[in-house]
């Protein structure tokens, strides 16, 4: 892939744009000009901006561009899912996945080359870890996919109403790419998705969690997986430096004086490992004061995988506990298996840096 000196404009935010054309002498209102260009009527050719003069046109060309990542593969399920495969550079590629039901279409997006975070259940851990997405990168996926599925919206109806970032990649490792992300995901100029349906998944990086709350207004999903410290360090490697206590003394903090706000947490069922009744009755006491919904994941098999899928009764069993002492647990259907676009199995090509393939060192 060719590498470029110029700015891509697919970095920049609102504030950012508007900088950028006060910085060449133009009016900041230049900037919602251009911003509708490219994400209400989806033109990314300088060329066809037909309210912007020739002139100007030829100044942005010399200096910036409108430079997405490229579509490799598209792969669609027998269930309605779309994958893509998205090349970021010669060495490496990322996954992009649309999830059609029938009141919303999620669009999971990736935030990061691999995942440095090393989750034993996660395919993408498998994968190594090479380096953080750039907003162009992660922007881009948003973009493409609209762009793949026809347009934003299909007999009136929006396409894609909701987007996690839950695909490959711990989104607050990476944190200003991806809080500008969000804006643009969120920005009525930009793609103009409601704030409670973008929705960040993360493993739990404590810190960031305190600076994401004041100044972005985003859900937030939490990768839990196990209700004790010393199978959450086996599970989710990042719990030896931020343990269960400190997850959830932050996870209060972000919805304190936000009544809307409830945290959503994800736990992966995997056979004999964290599914048993004892499990349950211990994760509901842990979660009884935090407004929460529980998503029970059915663990989603790869080659390298060491687990097991729990059985539909212990699926469950272990919801009912859950629901019996007042919980709200689903267990998430799964989607996209047979393309490989299910929870925990996006593995994209990502040459991995550092020691060996696993570089859970990074953090
Ligand atoms: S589950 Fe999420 S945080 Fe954990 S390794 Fe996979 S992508 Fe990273």
């Amino acid at each position: 892939m060719l590498t470029s000196n110029k700015l891509n404009i697919f970095n920049m935010d609102l504030r950012d744009l508007e900088n950028f054309f006060i910085s060449m002498g133009e009016r900041s209102f230049r900037a919602a000009q251009i911003m509708k260009w490219i994400y209400h009527k989806h033109v990314i050719d300088f060329d066809t901006m037909s309210n912007i003069s020739k002139l100007l046109r030829e100044k942005l060309a010399k200096c910036s561009e409108l430079r997405l990542p490229e579509v490799v593969s598209e792969l669609v399920s027998k269930d309605g899912c779309h994958k893509w495969l998205i090349r970021i550079d010669n060495s490496n590629c990322i996954e992009t996945v649309f999830i059609p039901e029938i009141d919303r279409g999620t669009l999971c997006i990736s935030s990061q080359i691999g995942c440095p975070v090393d989750c034993s259940f996660c395919a993408t851990a498998h994968q190594g870890f090479n380096r953080n997405l750039t907003t162009a990168e992660i922007i881009g996926q948003v973009w493409l996919a609209t762009n793949s599925l026809g347009g934003y919206t299909h007999g009136g109806n929006r396409i894609i109403t909701n987007i996690v970032l839950m695909g490959m990649g711990e989104p607050l490792l990476n944190f200003c790419n991806v809080v500008k992300s969000i804006a643009l995901i969120q920005d009525d100029l930009g793609f103009g998705i409601s704030k409670r349906r973008v929705t960040l998944s993360t493993a739990g990086v404590v810190p960031a969690l305190y600076r994401l709350r004041d100044i972005s207004e985003v859900s937030l999903a939490v990768s839990l997986h196990a209700p004790y410290d010393k199978l959450r360090d086996e599970l989710v490697p990042l719990n030896r430096k931020y343990p269960i206590s400190e997850l959830l003394k932050a996870c209060n903090y972000y919805i304190a004086g936000k009544p809307y706000r409830r945290i959503t947490w994800e736990y992966v069922l995997l056979d004999g490992i964290n599914d048993s009744v004892q499990h349950a009755t211990a994760l509901a006491a842990l979660l009884k004061y935090i407004p929460s919904k529980i998503n029970l994941i059915p663990f989603n098999p790869f080659p390298e995988a060491r687990y097991r899928r729990s059985s539909p009764e212990t699926m469950t069993r272990f919801r009912d506990v859950l629901m019996k002492h007042g919980l709200t647990a689903i267990t998430r259907r799964t989607r996209g298996d047979d393309i490989a676009a299910a929870c925990g199995q996006l593995a994209g090509e990502v040459q991995a840096r550092g020691r060996g393939r696993r570089t859970s060192q990074v953090f």
